[in-house]
Order: C-alpha cells, then structure tokens, then sequence
C-alpha cells in the first residue's frame, strides 16, 4: 500500500513525485509510456513565462507568478539548463499598443515584477533584429527558458533517489474507492494500493478522473507546430519575442532556447486526435511567415527539424487542480504549465495534507540528484559530434535514475541526435552502447518505444 500513487510522469506528475519525497511517504509513480516526459512536457516552447497573461485571480495566473519565481533555484538544485534572458511582447499599431499596455495592467495585478513598457526604438536598441513596423514592446525580465524535458527528467530522477518508486509502461485503465483508499489497475492486470492518488495525466486527465469517477470536465488537445534551428541562429535574438495574445493562445514567437538553438513556433489548432503529432506545410508556412513579421531576417535555412506538441486544453479555462476523497485532479494543465509546475506541486502537497496526509520532512532529503559516474576514459570518446556528446555521458544518462532505455531516451538526457545531423552520424553508436550496457541483443533497440525497434534482423542470418 503506498501513500500517494502519482498518474503520469509529465513535468507535473515528475514535480510532485520530487515534492512529496521531501517527506515520510512511500510514493511512485504511474507512466503509460516506456519513458518520462513523452506528453506535452516533451515538445513545447520552453519558455518560464513571467505571469501577465493569465486572467488575474486564476490559479494560472497565481501558479504562474510563483513558479516563475521559484524556477531559478529549482533548476540550480536539479542541475537543469535555465537561463533568465526576459520577454517581449511586440505591437504593431494602436490597437495592439492597447493590447500591450492592458497585459502590463495585468502583469502587475498578478504581482509580476520589473514589468515596463519600451517604444519600438528603445526596445530595438536592446534588441537589434526586432522588426522596424514594432511600436511598442512589453519587457518582462523575469520571464526565461529552461529546457523541460530535462525539468522533468531532472525531477523524477530526484524523486527516485529519495526513495519514491517509477513505474513505466504502466497504463492506468482503473481506479476503484475503496475503504481505505484507492485500488488502481494498468492495462496488464497489475494493481495498485494507494491511500492516495493524484491524477497528472496531461491529455488523459479527463479520462482517468472519470475512472474515478470525479470528472467535470472535458480536455481536448490543441495542436503547435515548431520549427527548431540549429545553434549558428541561437544569437539572432536573446529575449523571448512573442506577439500580442489571441484567444487560441501567445501566438508565434522566436526565441533562443537553453541549449542555445533558436525556436520558432507554434501554431494554434484545435484537432480531435489526442496522438495527432504531425507536422502540416501549412503549419510551417505559417510560422515562416509570423516570424519573419516580428524579427527580421529568421535564418530559415537553419531549420533542423519541426515538431509537434499537443497542449491538454481544459473546459473551465483555468487548470483544474483539486481534491475530493484523497483523489486529486491535475487537470487542463496547458500553458503555463511548465512554469507553473513547481507551485503546482506545493499545491498540491497542501491539497493532500488538507486531505489527510500527515507527513513528516525527511531531514536527509536530497533537492539534486545523484549522477552516475563513467569509467573517465569514456569521457574522451566523442559519440555525437554534431553536439559533443561523449560515450561516459551516454553510459551516465543510461544509470542515472531515471535511465534512458532508448534513443530517444539517450536523446534527451545528452542531446546526442538533437544537432544538425540529426542522429544520421551517432545513432548506431548509441544503439550499440544502450544494448551493451542494458545487456540486451541490439534488436530489441527501439528508437521511442515497443514497435520502434531499429532493426528487423541479422542481414546474413535473413540469407540476405
Ligand atoms: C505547444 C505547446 C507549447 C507550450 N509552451 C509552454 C511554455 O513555453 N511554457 C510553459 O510554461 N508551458 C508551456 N506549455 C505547457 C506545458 O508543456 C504543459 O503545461 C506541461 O508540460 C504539462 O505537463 P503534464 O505533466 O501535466 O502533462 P504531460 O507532459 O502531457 O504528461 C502527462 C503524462 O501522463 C501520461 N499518461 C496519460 N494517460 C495515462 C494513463 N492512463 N496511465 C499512465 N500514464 C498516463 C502521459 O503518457 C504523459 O507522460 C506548452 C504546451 C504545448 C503543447
């Protein structure tokens, strides 16, 4: 029987699980997919908003503004890239000027510091590549990037070394009250005990409350295309560039990313399918053409890939975050959910002690995580070179809580395959290293999971 069952290892889930190790419970985690951070966390802008979008009083508004301002240290304590580089809110005309000036109204409501507005001029001195159509800017230094994959990878693996426990391939298909808590059963049959359990399933949210039997809402996904250049562009601005709101969303930005690419995205669309990560010419299209309206000259040629992330849009307009019974719902947790997520877990945490959750600090709890050590030479064989990834960082990210079983996996724990490349030069070395030290035959690699394996036979073995 454990103390809190976490569903979904997302930056959410993976934020609550490092919380409540801080305390005497025995906690674990629940994840449908063979890795953590494969849902929203996984493919989105990265960016630590300040806080002025939000409708002031909401609980967005109000996590957002804390997060923003705890992510500094969070990120320090998790050895997590994070750079606090600032906002602009670009206008082009009176109607958006009004615009800009209302969001800064806003910003202040919600208790966003150090907020100003600059003239086209002023701002395109600190920023020489903005547009010259741009009248005024919204500047939020607060606002920043971090790398949120990496967040939430950091954060579970921290929950893992104090003690909580990760589940992967475990899909929550069941959860059933009992007296004194909840049974859970996965899709193979397994079951889990839990006095209490917190549902942080991104996408599926609605569809594991209702298992519960708690659900009031709806979350359908809204669909953001990115398109992602190589790091000779990561200069080309060194503020996050977003163009005034709408209501599907912050509209297309440029901005560098804590690796020190440069990102442009996402579009805005409603669609049906909850797995529809495709990328469309038309959702590229427009991107070219809304990037180029803020900041002149995007290297378009230094496009390296394009991406798909789906954000899990709530029916209330607000994250749905609460408790009934010790269940508690993380739910419709779209932008700015990333920022928001290490105020979300002390939320959390307070649902949970309102519930009924008693629990004492752990004097020895550790906010970082233990790295695991290579053999040093290791460290002078260059896997990736396209980002210099050596072979004893793909050994450490394959035994460092949580371990990458694959190539997406190793990926985004060293960003071997994240440069230009692409892979095209690294991948049969990162297969041969995750089967020999997973000790297992290179035909079970798999690039993201069962049904991605990389190879389908011995060539010579097939008569081939
Ligand atoms: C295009 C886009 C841009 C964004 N930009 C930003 C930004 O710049 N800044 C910001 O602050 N926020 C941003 N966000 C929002 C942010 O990405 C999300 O709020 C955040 O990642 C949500 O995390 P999560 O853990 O709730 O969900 P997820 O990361 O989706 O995690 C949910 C997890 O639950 C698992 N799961 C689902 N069903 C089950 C089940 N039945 N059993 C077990 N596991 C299950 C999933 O596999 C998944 O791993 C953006 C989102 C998108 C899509």
């Amino acid at each position: 029987m454990y103390d809190v069952l976490i569903i979904g290892a997302g930056v959410v889930g993976g934020m609550i699980a490092r919380e409540l190790s801080g305390f005497r419970l025995s906690v674990a985690v629940l994840e449908k997919e063979n890795d953590v951070a494969r849902g929203a966390t996984g493919a989105n802008s990265g960016i630590v908003h300040a806080g002025f979008d939000a409708k002031t009083g909401t609980l967005k508004a109000k996590l957002n503004v804390l997060g923003c301002a705890m992510m500094e240290k969070v990120a320090a304590e998790l050895g997590v890239r994070y750079e606090k580089c600032g906002s602009m809110v670009v206008a082009f005309g009176d109607e958006q000027d009004k615009t800009v000036r209302e969001l800064c109204d806003r910003g202040i409501a919600n208790g966003v510091p150090e907020l100003s507005i600059l003239t086209g001029d002023e701002a395109r001195k600190i920023e020489p590549a903005l547009s010259g159509n741009i009248t005024s800017v919204l500047l939020a230094p607060t606002a920043g990037i971090i790398c949120p994959y990496s967040l939430a990878i950091a954060a579970v693996g921290c929950a893992m070394d104090n003690g909580a426990e990760l589940f992967l391939n475990t899909e929550v298909t069941g959860v059933e009250k009992t007296s004194g808590g909840y049974v859970i059963t996965s899709k193979d049959g397994r079951k889990f005990e839990s006095r209490f359990v917190v549902n942080c399933a991104g996408l599926y949210s609605d569809k594991v409350a209702e298992f519960a039997g708690k659900c009031d809402f709806s979350v359908r996904p809204r669909s953001g295309e990115y398109m992602l250049c190589d790091k000779d562009a990561g200069e080309l601005v060194s503020h996050t560039v977003f163009k005034v709101p709408t209501k599907m969303g912050k509209g297309i930005l440029v901005s560098p990313t804590a690796h020190g690419n440069l990102i442009l995205g996402p579009t805005s669309t409603d669609i049906d399918d909850k797995e529809d990560k495709s990328t469309t010419a038309a959702g590229l299209e427009l991107i070219a053409k809304g990037v180029s309206e803020s900041v002149d000259n995007v290297p378009l040629r230094s496009v390296i890939t394009s991406f798909t992330g789906l954000r899990a849009v709530g029916s209330t307009g607000d994250f749905i975050i609460n408790e009934s019974e010790g269940f508690v719902n993380c739910a419709g947790i779209e932008s700015p959910g990333l920022t928001s997520a290490p105020a979300i877990a002390v939320y959390v945490r307070n649902l949970l002690i309102g519930a009924g959750m008693d629990p004492d600090r752990k004097e020895d709890w550790n906010p970082g995580r233990k790295i695991y050590k290579a053999d040093p030479k290791k460290y002078g064989r260059i896997i990736c070179r396209c980002e210099t990834v050596s072979e004893g960082e793909i050994i450490s990210a394959i035994h460092t809580n949580p371990g990458a079983t694959d190539i997406d996996g190793i990926k985004k724990r060293t960003r071997s395959g994240m440069g230009r490349c692409q892979g095209g030069f690294c991948q049969p070395f990162v297969a041969e290293i995750l089967a020999r030290e997973l000790g297992v035959s290179l035909l079970e690699i798999t690039k993201s999971g069962s049904g991605s394996e990389l190879l389908m036979g011995k060539t010579k073995e097939a008569g081939i």
